[in-house]
């Protein structure tokens, strides 16, 4: 067993950019995740990479914000979307809220490329989104950026593993090793293997989100978070043409962003004990939602709703206040102070200053390790981000439609030639084998060949595969194939993958379930348990190796 410098636990935002920092610096590194990368809160986000004028009287918290979104434009521009943002106003006092915002957002604009705020009459607002309520007086005009959580996360897992870092997903940490020294490593369970195993490193950097406390305790140190529960409403299409940004029944700020080819309605912020593991979103807070949102886009109701999506924000232990004024910024506990010599946790953060968390942290590890090294993470591009791509050439000389390689682009960048290399040797790879988002087989196959997902539902991470109108209906079957044929699936496997992923599907549409989704739901459960046939009694529900040792 070899020893490693430093042991991250947890594979979201802010575990990968701990791992890609250490690796990058040179220290032997080893990410551990029980399930896949950015399988948990971040994977619920918005993903937007904000200014943080939502925090303006927090300023070191917008600068922090202003210079991680400069950072992220330079290392990852291709998977960074520009969304236009209105924000209507309903009555006069919302107009001199609007101006200290304008004000602030205004000084740092030019530095994220982003023009100053504009106030725009009600003529102009409703030219530029005609869905508006014709009653608001003005609206004001900004522009924020966003990101894909799943890429920019798996993207920095994989340059941290191109930097010599050891990333192992579906490795539950169920212990943490110590000694009268401090910590000396952890024993996980291997869920692919079902085995128990250990791994020594001198620095535990404990990243687990809203699992942090319970990381911390197995050391029996402590780490308290203010668990914060947030719902977001998930639309089958872009039905606004700009991000709208209102408030909410009860005065707090809420939005809907156009997201890739959907759009997200959201989000709430509850304190919450629930278990994340667990957790659904209430039909209290998709009302809320929509309630108020109809004031400003009074048809929203008759948008056709896919799913919900739920995660907890681990915010700082800050309590005896509303949950909006706790900071959203991080802090960063260095358990020596308690005796546990050499673990670190995260406490609060947000995927914007992922980046920023994980240099602090990382400059704390190598103080520890007694190096002295220097942050390269917001100069160096992420995977793909290297260089423009002519998506016309590539259209006429690979014959795929310029639709999916936009698509594709927007996952990968300039590797997307690596996929489409693929379709020198095997032409038949263009069909097309997810046709909302749209993906075509060769880039399953790169993503099984290369991303190292295990299921059908990592692959909905790589891919955005199934997270379209139809929400899985049509291509599980095909993605399904694919990977039993990549990964050398037994007839039993298949079945349980394709179970598997519609049951993980399922989790998120049924909450909102009203009108013409439940006939589509017919459609899809039809589809697998009759003419599929997946609905026999015979299947060995225990095949995957976890299920047996448990
Ligand atoms: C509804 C909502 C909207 C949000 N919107 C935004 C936004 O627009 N912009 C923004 O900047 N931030 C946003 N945030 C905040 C942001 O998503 C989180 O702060 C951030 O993503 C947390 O990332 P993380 O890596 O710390 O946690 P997580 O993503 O939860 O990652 C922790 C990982 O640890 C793993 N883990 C847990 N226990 C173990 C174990 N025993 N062994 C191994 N691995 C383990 C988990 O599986 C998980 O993958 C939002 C949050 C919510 C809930």
């Amino acid at each position: 067993m070899s020893e490693f410098d430093v042991i991250v636990i947890g594979g979201g935002s802010t575990g990968t950019a701990v791992a890609r920092d250490c690796a990058m610096r040179g220290f032997q590194t080893l990410l551990l995740e029980r399930g896949d990368i950015a399988s948990a809160t971040v994977g619920t986000c918005a993903g937007m990479i904000s200014s943080g004028l939502k925090y303006m009287d927090e300023p070191e918290i917008v600068d922090m914000c202003s210079d991680e979104v400069v950072h992220l434009n330079r290392i990852a521009r291709h998977l960074i979307m520009k969304n236009p943002i209105l924000t209507p106003m309903l009555k006069m006092s919302d107009l001199s809220t609007g101006g200290n915002f304008a004000e602030e957002y205004s000084k740092r604009a030019k530095e994220r490329e982003v023009p100053p705020v504009l106030f725009l009459t009600p003529e102009d607002s409703i030219k530029i989104e005609p869905k508006l309520n014709p009653e608001i007086i003005a609206s004001m005009y900004f522009e924020e950026f966003f990101i894909d959580p799943f890429r920019f996360c798996l993207l920095q897992a994989l340059d941290a593993a191109r930097n010599d870092a050891i990333i192992r997903t579906y490795c539950e940490v169920t212990d943490i090793l110590t000694d009268e020294n401090g910590v000396t490593g952890v024993e996980f369970y291997n869920r692919l293997e079902g085995k128990i195993e250990t791994e020594n490193a001198k620095i535990i950097v404990n990243a687990a989100g809203p699992w942090v406390p319970r990381i911390a305790g197995l050391a029996e140190a402590t780490a308290e978070i203010r668990p914060n529960k947030g719902a977001h409403v998930i639309f089958d299409r872009r039905i606004v043409n700009v991000g709208i940004i209102a408030r909410a029944l009860d005065g707090r700020m809420i939005y809907l962003f156009p997201h890739e080819n959907t759009s997200l309605l959201g989000t709430t912020a509850l304190d919450t004990w629930e278990d994340p593991d667990i957790l659904v979103a209430s039909q209290d807070e998709i009302e809320y939602l929509i309630k108020s949102m109809e004031w400003v886009v009074p048809s929203l109701r008759e948008a056709r709703i896919i799913r919900t999506m739920e995660g907890v924000r681990p915010l700082i232990a800050d309590w005896k206040k509303p949950e909006g004024e706790v900071t959203r910024g991080y802090e960063i506990l260095d358990h020596d102070a308690e005796g546990v010599e050499g673990l670190i946790s995260f406490t609060g953060g947000k995927l914007v200053m992922c980046r920023h968390m994980a240099e602090a942290a990382t400059d704390l590890v190598a103080e520890k390790l007694g190096t002295n090294t220097e942050c390269k993470t917001h100069l160096r591009p992420l995977p793909g981000n290297e260089d423009d791509i002519d998506i016309l050439s590539l259209s006429k000389e690979y014959k795929v439609s310029q639709h999916a390689l936009e698509r594709m682009r927007a996952r990968r960048g300039t590797e997307m030639q690596k996929v489409l290399k693929l379709l020198n040797e095997n032409p038949s790879w263009r069909t097309t084998v997810c046709t909302c988002e749209p993906v075509i087989e060769a880039e399953v196959r790169y993503a099984i060949q290369e991303e190292f997902p295990q299921t059908l539902d990592d692959l909905r991470r790589r891919l955005r595969l199934g997270t379209g109108p139809c929400q899985a209906t049509f291509c599980t079957y095909k993605a399904a194939a694919i990977m039993a044929d990549e990964m050398d699936l037994s007839g039993t496997q298949f079945q349980l993958e394709v179970l598997d992923y519609l049951a993980e599907r399922w989790k998120g549409k049924r909450p909102p379930l009203r009108d013409v989704s439940i006939s589509q739901e017919e459609v899809l459960q039809g589809a697998y348990a009759c003419v599929g046939n997946l609905d026999h009694e015979e299947i060995d529900y225990r095949k995957k190796p976890w299920e047996e040792v448990r």
